[in-house]
């Protein structure tokens, strides 16, 4: 008998993404983006700040751990006056892991949902399945 674990996936042939770099996806308000011990060590290492420096500019405290502040307008601090990302060779796991993030890939729809919101799913390179599941398991 086949368990729900092993089923093959509805993206099992692999799917498409390729950033249009639009910045969407970094903008508010709402949404959380977490960080690890680590990667606050790595990003305020990159703008040569102290952990403690970058955590009293750019962290909240939040009941399921710590987040990026958000900037006035509600978009992440990082996002610049050109729509990228300041901090993109140091950016957080959950920035690095988008689109592969399994609320993204319970179902199809869970899927197009997404991609209202996304411009790059659905476009251009397609990812395979063990570059998909490689990233889904990165958990943040
Ligand atoms: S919303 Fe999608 S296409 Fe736009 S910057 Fe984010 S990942 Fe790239
Ligand atoms: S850290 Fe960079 S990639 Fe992540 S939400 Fe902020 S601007 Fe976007």
């Amino acid at each position: 008998m086949i368990t729900p674990d092993q089923r093959v996936p509805w993206y099992y042939q692999g799917l498409c993404f390729q950033c249009q770099g639009c910045g969407a996806c970094c903008r508010g308000p709402g949404g959380y983006v977490w960080i690890s011990p680590d990667e606050i060590t790595e990003i305020a290492g990159a703008l040569g700040m102290s952990d403690e420096e970058f955590g009293y500019k750019y962290l909240r405290r939040t009941p399921t751990g710590l987040a990026l502040v958000d900037s006035r307008s509600g978009d992440c601090p990082f996002l610049n006056g050109a729509g990228r990302c300041a901090i993109y060779h140091a950016r957080p796991v959950q920035c690095r892991t988008w689109p592969w993030w399994r609320e993204n890939l319970t179902s199809p729809e869970a899927w197009e949902s997404a991609a209202r919101r996304c411009p790059g799913m659905g476009r251009h390179e397609r990812h395979s399945l063990f570059i998909i599941e490689t990233e889904a398991a990165k958990d943040f």
